[in-house]
């Protein structure tokens, strides 16, 4: 379990318990390092338990596309040793007209040639995977049905507790307020709970992850905001009865599946910020309630049970920061993930590690390059969904 007390030293630390520090944790615990992990709340309690399950390899890019099907592989692997659920129901994407087609044309020959088994389907087929569709104005579908979903709570939860067998420290209820520095060299972080020593620090706070760097003195223009988004979740309804994910870019940027426990949880594209602000919105639930019922009108039935909102990290080309920042020894940062982070994180726990251990890594993290900001080499913009 995790615990509250700091320990007084620890060779690497990396601030933030979200999925993307706790798998981080894991994967140098796994190959022997010391390593702490430091939480101002609980474990979890950031944007990763509010997130949407979803875990996609459709992108539009070769580094994300490689970068995914690396992910996949690695959630494959640990929900069958750790036995937590990771589902592979696809990610159905609607199209309803030749631009859209041809645009997702061009991403499946990307994510083909990179070994990802998307195809365009028919409408008919769409409708075979999800009977529920409205079709009528469906022109197309992108399927790839090795996508899927993954309970946050289940999956962070046994990536800590494996962390924690691995020799891991988890820290809860702990906020790191200041960096200790002597010529350019981390010596400590300053928590509300006292003092670590420590040597080697990971920025994993995704949303706060602006702070952390002003924390460290960090002068490179790292450009993350916090915008608000929102989801929702129905009553349980017969389990099987939306299998994939299901994304109608047409109908507001909506997204939806079905849980474990039978709800149907989504959300869609609107979005609010920057701003630290969480509560959730009436207007939301209107666009929420007119968009998803367009795309399967048999959801008209349904009790929305709760809405919440959280964090989508947001950079200016929606992709992460990933890397080494040379400013200062030995300052890492993994965060501004715009909306798909969950999905990212057994990758990008490798590449992290990789990093810190062997000073390379095979994936394509240049991609995420912390630099391109300031170098003003943005990415093409990463397929945000929501
Ligand atoms: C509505 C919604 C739907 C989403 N759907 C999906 C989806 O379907 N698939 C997907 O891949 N992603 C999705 N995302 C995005 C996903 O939730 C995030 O990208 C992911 O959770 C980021 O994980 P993280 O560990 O980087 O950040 P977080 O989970 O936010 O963790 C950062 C942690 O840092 C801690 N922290 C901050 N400052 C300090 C400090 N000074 N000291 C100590 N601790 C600190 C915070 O308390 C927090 O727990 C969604 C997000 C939202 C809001």
């Amino acid at each position: 379990m995790p615990t509250k007390i700091l320990p007084e030293k620890s060779e690497i630390t990396v601030i933030g318990g979200g999925i993307v520090g706790v798998t981080i944790a894991h994967e140098l615990a796994r190959r022997g390092e010391e390593v702490t992990v430091i939480e101002k709340s609980f474990i979890g309690s950031g944007s990763t338990f509010r997130c949407g399950t979803g875990i996609r390899q459709q992108f539009g890019d070769e580094a994300n596309v490689r970068v995914m099907k690396r992910s996949v592989e690695l959630w494959k692997r640990y929900s069958e040793d750790y036995g937590f659920p990771f589902e592979q129901t696809g990610y159905l994407f609607l199209l309803y007209d030749d631009e859209e087609v041809e645009a997702f044309r061009r991403n499946i020959a990307i994510q083909n040639r990179f070994g990802v088994p998307t195809r365009l389907i028919t409408p008919e087929e769409a409708k075979e995977i999800v009977p529920l569709l409205d079709i009528s104005e469906v022109v197309a579908a992108s399927w790839n049905p090795t996508d899927g979903k993954a309970s946050p709570f289940h999956s962070t939860a046994a990536f800590a507790l494996h962390a924690e067998e691995f020799g891991a420290k988890l820290v809860e209820y702990t906020e790191v307020k200041d960096f200790i520095v002597e010529n350019g060299e981390i010596k400590g972080l300053k928590t509300s709970r006292g003092t670590i020593k420590t040597g080697i620090v990971i920025n994993a706070t995704n949303a706060w992850a602006k702070l952390v760097n002003a924390m460290a003195g960090i002068r490179t223009k790292i450009p993350i905001e916090p915008y608000k988004h929102q989801a929702v979740i129905t009553q349980p309804v017969k389990k099987g009865s939306v299998k994939p994910m299901v994304i109608s870019f047409r109908y507001g940027h909506a997204y939806l599946t079905q849980t474990s426990h039978g709800g149907i949880i989504g959300g869609v594209g609107h979005e609010e910020g920057p701003t630290y602000d969480l509560s959730p919105t009436y207007e939301f639930m209107r666009e929420v309630s007119y968009y998803f019922t367009r795309i399967i009108p048999a959801l008209r039935e349904l009790l929305i049970l709760r809405t919440w909102a959280g964090y989508y990290a947001k950079t200016p080309d929606s992709n992460p920061a990933i890397g080494k920042i040379e400013e200062l020894s030995d300052y890492y940062i993994a965060a501004g993930f715009s909306g798909h982070g969950f999905m990212m994180a057994p990758a990008v726990a490798e590449m992290v590690a990789d990093l810190i251990t062997k000073g390379k890594t095979d994936l394509p993290v240049d991609f995420y390059d912390p630099y391109r900001f300031e170098r003003g080499e943005l990415r093409g913009k990463a397929l945000q969904m929501g």
